[in-house]
């Protein structure tokens, strides 16, 4: 992992790429590459043992041509206003690939959530949704879960937004759990849309999923539950990771009993069906058909990128490829899908979650999958129409032509204010 690898570069350096292929002004691009705005703020909140701690947070609000601001919340170490910025860039461009009307924004604290209690949780997150409330709403900007965050940290937000709004609004926010107004299907959706994107380009490669073998970096939400589904359509699950390490069989393994390992004992290492231990860097070297990335930013550069053996990269994190990989991949002919599509399932269910909030009418877990498999297919479509029309090598650049166009064409269209 290149620490050194600024995020809010890399995005910039991925909406140049796609620049050159398209026909939008360049003080037009020079505005899509910068948040409107960012909230920095200090979060000062007491402790169960009475002492006071400050936590650093973020929400950058990066555009909101197509739609309200739309993007997860994530609390880890490594946040920071220029991780956030650039998570919220690829939010912009992930809500318009897969063609929702929603913008891009981010948040984040700075903290690690496995040092403090649930009680010390609630209020740290409850003094964030404080100095949030101006600026959400569901008209404005919707939060949703990211990195160590989930259904517990958006009812609390929702709750204190409503309370201080006095008002109930479940819309405020997405990936609530369904007594508090979330959507069947938005856990897997992330997971979802990571392999049927998988499956496109299989099918789009003239190469067949079924048996083939596959390596998930991270066994998370995204990535377990890709595992998952990906084993279900046939292929094999030969290796997988966690921040603690990898485990490998070359037969294949069951993802659920690996996963219920990891929720017994904090971690995939020491499952039983594993026969051998392997780091992460291994896990993202294998020998495999597809590679599933679903951990954090810069997991693979451009070092690591000389050793990657698979065939197909569908990437269910944020980032985790640098430009200088990707274009070692690029050469050496890996299709890599990018996070904005693979990894779109998560706010596209958001989108419907925020939908059937509006109209208080609440849809069935089968719809909700049908609707995602139509967004991500259209999506997965316009991407091969692009790469065949400007004859792209890149498929993350013909992503960002598609994208960019959209949101260009939104501003373009209404000027701009004053
Ligand atoms: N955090 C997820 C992402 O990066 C979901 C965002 C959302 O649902 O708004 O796409």
């Amino acid at each position: 992992m290149t620490q050194g690898t600024n995020p809010f570069e890399s995005l910039q350096s991925q909406i140049d790429d796609a620049a050159a292929y398209l026909d939008v002004e360049d003080d037009v691009i020079e505005r899509l590459k910068h948040p409107e705005r960012v909230l920095e703020t200090n979060l000062t909140v007491e402790m169960d043992d009475g002492s006071l701690e400050r936590f650093k947070a973020f929400r950058s609000q990066f555009n909101g041509d197509r739609g309200p601001y739309k993007g997860g919340i994530r609390y880890h170490p490594q946040v920071s206003r220029d991780e956030v910025k650039a998570l919220s860039g690829w939010m912009t461009y992930k809500t318009a690939t897969v063609d929702i009307p929603l913008g891009g924004g981010k948040g984040g604290i700075i903290i690690d959530p496995a040092e403090y209690s649930e009680s010390e949780l609630e209020r740290i997150t409850r003094a964030f949704a404080k100095e949030l409330r101006p600026l959400i709403g569901e008209d404005r900007d919707v939060p949703a879960p990211d990195v160590n965050t989930g259904q517990r940290e958006m009812n609390w937000i929702k709750d204190t937004y409503e309370t201080l709004e006095n008002t109930t609004e479940p819309g405020v926010i997405t990936g609530k759990n369904l007594a508090s107004g979330g959507s069947e299907g938005r856990v897997e959706a992330t997971g979802r849309s990571t392999v049927i994107a998988a499956r496109e380009a299989f099918d789009y490669l003239d190469k067949d999923l079924e048996g083939a073998t596959v390596a998930v970096q991270g066994y998370g939400n995204a990535g377990w539950i890709a595992a998952k589904l990906i084993d279900e359509m046939g292929a094999t699950v030969v290796a997988a990771s966690d921040s603690s390490g990898g485990i490998y069989n070359p037969d294949g393994f069951d993802p659920v009993a690996a996963k219920d390992h990891k929720n017994e004992t904090g971690s995939v290492v020491g499952y039983e069906e594993s026969e051998e231990e392997i780091t992460n860097e291994d896990v993202l070297t294998m020998d495999v058909d597809l590679l599933i990335p679903a951990a954090l930013e810069n997991a693979i550069d451009a070092d690591l990128a000389e050793d990657v053996q698979a065939d197909v990269i569908s990437e269910a994190a944020n980032g985790p490829l640098t430009p200088d990989a990707d274009a070692v991949l690029e050469d050496k002919d890996v299709f890599v899908i990018p996070d904005i599509l693979a990894n779109a399932g998560g706010v596209t269910v958001s989108y419907f979650e925020w939908v059937q909030n509006r109209q208080r009418f609440y849809w069935s877990e089968e719809r909700v999958n049908e609707e995602l498999e139509d967004h991500i297919v259209d999506a997965f479509d316009s991407l091969v129409e692009t790469i065949e029309e400007h004859d792209i090598a890149n498929p993350r650049t013909a992503t960002y032509v598609v994208a960019i166009q959209r949101v260009a064409d939104s501003f373009e269209e209404a000027g701009s204010f004053p």
